[in-house]
């Protein structure tokens, strides 16, 4: 269980949706074994699941003769290779592509970042005259600009229309001036160093148009070369319908939880107030009929809670109450809490947390969430008689993990890991839980909603959370929050 995360962030400069992006890419680690590959590498090489590339070594995406072929620059460099290839699938088609292999060393450990690129396409239009493709440009749908130096050197005639401004406007402002201010940091400190940004990255993002309206755009950034010159070509497409449709379904889920909780509870009530009455005159069987009907009631109450959670941090109408809050004491009510589920698998929690472990700075009602989600978790796919861990220690000062974005600067951190032995994640799918609706069997247990409220609440509290795991043997689920200092 001893497998480091793969610090995505670090590594591509941006947490990119890796699954969302059209070039394949993988990062293998520094034996040159792929550790992750996104969705459209493997759409690229026909293969149905990571498992078959993980842990081959990348050279054998390539033909030998073609590897020895590409412009291979020194072993020091960042860039290792780039040119053009072929690669063959896994049903034996042969694709044209554009490789770009970078060498890259975050927290002491070498990395290797492939992208692939398919050319088929752009080869057949090659034949395009130059006017056709800026034909192609200016009908876009998306607005386009192309930044050479933080200018906009070229801006297509929808971009014109969702700013309101002109071409040779557009062209005296930065594209960071046009986004709203709390969206600016990120963009600016793209334009500032183009070269550092390796892979397409999205961001949604607010635009100010002209009469001062905020126009919601998704906002892609792809690193292209002219001259010799690292260029961006930027893509903005106008998302504000989708987003006021991504409303109203919030509001409406929140609204259907709120009006299921009160039902919920009167039906809560009166099967206890019956398991309590009747005790004496039920037998086993009609017994045993009641407890089902408890667990599976409590089990909806989980998943309206976190429907509700979830609704209220979208909605950005969480208020935390931070004091200290002692972890040992924070596991005892998770687990008592489950206790009811972890005698009935007949479960063994085992805990690891020292008693002079400083408290940490929390919203206790929240880190009690945190835990119950992933206990809840480790719980049910857990096989029975299994064991869970639960420990906690601090987080060495010089981890890189401090260095992370969002974690406090010069604040002592603890980390809690919680551990099952259960069936374990694919390593692909090890970043994706933690999004809303995500799940590895989309027919299994649960919604999908736990772990991203985990990680919502933990990055509130300027913390991270991560989880690792060997298929077959078990998953570990980690966080680190801010110690609560004395003063
Ligand atoms: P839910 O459990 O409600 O489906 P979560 O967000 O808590 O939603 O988890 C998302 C997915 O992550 C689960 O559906 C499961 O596929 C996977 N997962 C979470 N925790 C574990 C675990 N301890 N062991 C194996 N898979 C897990």
């Amino acid at each position: 269980m001893a497998t480091a995360p793969i610090p995505l962030a670090a590594l591509l400069g941006e947490q990119a949706p890796l699954d969302a992006l059209q070039e394949g890419i993988w990062i293998a680690d520094s034996g040159g074994r792929i550790v992750l590959a996104n969705r459209a590498l493997l759409r690229l090489l026909a293969c149905e699941s990571a498992d078959v590339l993980l842990g081959k070594p990348w050279r054998e995406l390539i033909p030998t003769a073609d590897y020895n072929r590409l412009v291979r620059r020194r072993p020091d460099e960042e860039l290792l290779f780039v040119g053009d290839t072929r690669i063959v699938s896994r049903d034996r088609h042969t694709l044209p592509v554009s490789i770009t292999v970078l060498r890259r060393v975050v927290q002491n450990q070498v990395y290797y970042i492939g992208t692939v690129l398919d050319t088929s396409a752009a080869r057949a239009e090659q034949g395009l005259t130059e006017s056709t493709s800026r034909q192609v440009m200016e009908k876009s749908l998306d607005g386009i600009c192309i930044i050479d130096n933080r200018q906009m050197i070229y801006v297509n005639r929808r971009l014109e229309e969702l700013t309101g401004y002109s071409s040779p406007q557009l062209g005296r402002l930065t594209l960071d001036r046009l986004v709203r201010p709390r969206d600016r940091r990120t963009i600016s400190q793209i334009l500032a160093e183009p070269h550092r940004l390796l892979v397409p990255v999205h961001h949604e993002v607010a635009i100010v148009n002209r009469a001062g309206q905020e126009v919601h755009c998704e906002l892609r950034i792809v690193p292209a070369e002219a001259d010799s010159r690292p260029v961006l070509i930027c893509y903005l497409r106008d998302i504000s319908q989708l987003c006021q449709a991504e409303r109203a379904r919030a509001d409406f889920i929140a609204m259907v939880s709120h009006d299921l909780r009160t039902p919920l509870a009167a039906i809560k009530e009166s099967i206890s107030l019956l398991a309590e009455t009747a005790a004496n005159s039920l037998d086993n069987r009609q017994r045993r009929y009641l407890s089902i009907a408890r667990e599976e009631m409590d089990r909806l109450n989980r998943m309206i809670d976190n429907l509700i959670e979830v609704s209220r941090m979208e909605s950005g109408k969480v208020n935390l109450h931070f004091e200290a809050v002692d972890l040992n004491r924070i596991v005892t009510v998770a687990t008592e809490g489950l206790s009811l589920f972890i005698n009935k698998k007949g479960l063994t929690i085992a805990r690891n947390i020292p008693s002079r472990l400083p408290p940490v700075l929390a919203d206790p009602d929240r880190l009690l969430r945190v835990l119950n989600n992933l206990l809840d978790n480790a719980i049910k796919y857990s096989p029975t008689g299994g064991r869970i861990v639960v420990e906690a220690r601090s987080v060495d000062p010089k981890s890189p993990l401090l260095l992370e974005p969002g974690i406090l600067a010069d604040t002592p951190y603890i980390q809690v890991t919680v551990t099952d032995e259960g069936p374990g994640i694919p390593a692909e799918f090890l970043d994706r839980i933690f999004g809303k609706f995500e799940r590895v069997d989309p027919h299994g247990p649960g919604i999908g909603l736990g772990l991203a409220i985990v990680r919502s609440i933990v990055e509130l509290h300027h913390g991270k959370v991560w989880a690792h795991s060997v298929l077959g043997e078990g998953s570990s689920f980690c966080f680190i929050l801010p110690v609560k200092e004395e003063n």
